[in-house]
């Protein structure tokens, strides 16, 4: 058995495809789907976790490359660092999960990592590094 962390991005067209299904049904996978973004009409990102025979993930990310549905590995986590935060909070504009906030009481800025896409929108948001990606 191998275990593969990805990022599947669909585009608009395959958004109501039963990708995952798929997955599960014609290459015996195991699929945890970790996080997910899905807007109608635009875009789908989400990160997977794939569990099976190395021989049928490999078919696996053979049909989502026919498909079209682009496969990164998942190499990297978000790191946020309140030490160099200014809480200008120009990041959150960016964020499309609301996994960056504004804590209405204190009105600094809180990071849920449980809600990060991991898409690095925020990234190039903040002047003060202090969002990084950790490989
Ligand atoms: S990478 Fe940044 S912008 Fe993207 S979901 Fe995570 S916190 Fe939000
Ligand atoms: S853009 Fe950077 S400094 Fe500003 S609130 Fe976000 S993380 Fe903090």
């Amino acid at each position: 058995m191998a275990i593969k962390k990805v990022v599947l991005n669909f585009p608009p067209r395959l958004i109501q495809e039963p990708v995952t299904y798929h997955l599960v049904r014609d290459y015996n996978l195991q699929v945890n789907i970790m996080r997910a973004l899905v807007r109608p009409r635009e875009k789908g990102r989400m990160v997977l976790e794939l569990t099976g025979a190395k021989t049928d993930l490999d078919r696996a990310f053979e049909y989502l490359d026919q498909v079209g549905v682009q496969v990164d590995a998942l190499v990297q986590e978000l790191r946020y660092n309140p030490e160099s935060c200014v809480h200008c909070t120009a990041c959150t504009a960016f964020c499309p999960t609301g996994a960056l906030s504004v804590d209405p009481d204190t009105r600094k800025i809180v990071f849920d990592a449980s809600q990060c896409i991991l898409c690095e929108s925020c990234i190039p948001a903040c002047s003060y590094q202090a969002i990084e990606c950790q490989f």
